[in-house]
């Protein structure tokens, strides 16, 4: 495991008082975070996975010199974007999908034990102090800073932070750039119809949850892989063939170039599960399958650079 070795992160300003704090190269547990500066503190979307990595985005929070009650908002409930809360906490309110309230509290730091050998240091699980369920306004000044629930998509807590004035949207990891999208925990068919709801904001620019900063033609790229996805889902399903056997034997074509492409094999159990019917989001065996992803890398664990 080469823990610790991917680059440091960036801050850059895409907007007046808008910040991106980019995490390269975006692979496993390498999110991005939102910082959005006010007079009287920063809206903080998503934390980071690791005590090293919280404490260099509480750096990047403190070097904007805003004092105040910051704000975190937490896109969905995977560690990676939530095991900081606590660094912000108590001071600042933790928002979250009221559905990720509910996923923090049983996860848990499991995260942790599927890369046991990244340097985790003092991560916990510290829950939301508000959710909601469809939508709720911030007001950073005069700037509206609409979240949106658009899950079920990658889990089935997605939100969305979405700046009408600016068309700047932070779109947690229902939008990831140069990664392999990952809908295990969420939905294929939620997914695409989150995306038309994303399309329709008409975002200049879009923050993914994990890679370099995009426009919005992210949104397209990520809608033709979940339909390519759904297309060889159908043939595999019916032709009875097992998700991870079918991943075998799928050429990536343009994907291959995507990180993580492990996570072929938990988007066709997505997908088949989607095929069989049923609520669009329902639980399934994460860690077995999570298991297979493994195997399909020949045995190897998923790189995780945390
Ligand atoms: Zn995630």
């Amino acid at each position: 495991m080469s823990s610790g070795t991917a680059a440091r992160p960036r801050l850059t300003e895409i907007a007046d008082g808008v910040h991106v704090h980019t995490q390269p190269h975006g692979g496993w547990c390498l999110n991005n975070s939102g910082l959005i500066a006010g007079r009287h503190g920063v809206v903080v979307v998503d934390t980071a996975a690791t005590e090293r990595r919280v404490a260099l985005l509480r750096e990047a929070v403190d070097g904007l010199g805003t004092e105040g009650h910051h704000t975190v908002v937490n896109t969905h409930h995977h560690g990676d974007h939530v095991f900081g809360n606590h660094v912000f906490a108590p001071s600042a309110a933790i928002i979250a999908h009221e559905k990720a309230r509910t996923e923090m509290a049983e996860t848990g730091l499991g995260l942790t034990q599927l890369w046991p050998d990244v340097e985790w240091g003092d991560v916990r699980v510290t829950l939301p102090t508000v959710t909601f369920r469809d939508r709720l306004s911030l007001h950073v000044d005069d700037r509206l800073v609409e979240l949106l629930h658009v899950g079920p998509a990658h889990t089935t807590n997605d939100v969305v932070v979405w700046l009408p004035a600016e068309r700047v949207l932070f779109a947690g990891d229902v939008l990831l750039n140069g990664c392999t999208p990952f809908n295990l925990m969420g939905s294929i068919a939620g997914s695409l119809r989150a995306l038309r709801r994303l399309r329709a904001l008409g975002a200049r620019t879009v923050v993914v949850g994990h890679g370099e900063v995009s426009g919005p033609e992210v949104i397209d790229q990520t809608d033709a892989y979940l339909r390519w996805l759904q297309q060889i889902a159908a043939e595999g399903f019916a032709a009875g063939i097992p998700p991870l056997e079918l991943a075998g034997r799928t050429d990536l074509g343009p994907y291959s170039e995507w990180l993580d492409p492990e996570r072929l094999v938990g988007n066709l159990h997505r997908a088949y599960a989607e095929l069989e019917g049923g609520e669009l989001g329902r639980p399934l065996d994460v860690v077995r399958i999570f298991g297979e992803m493994v195997e399909y890398n020949g045995g190897t664990l998923p790189e995780c650079l945390a």
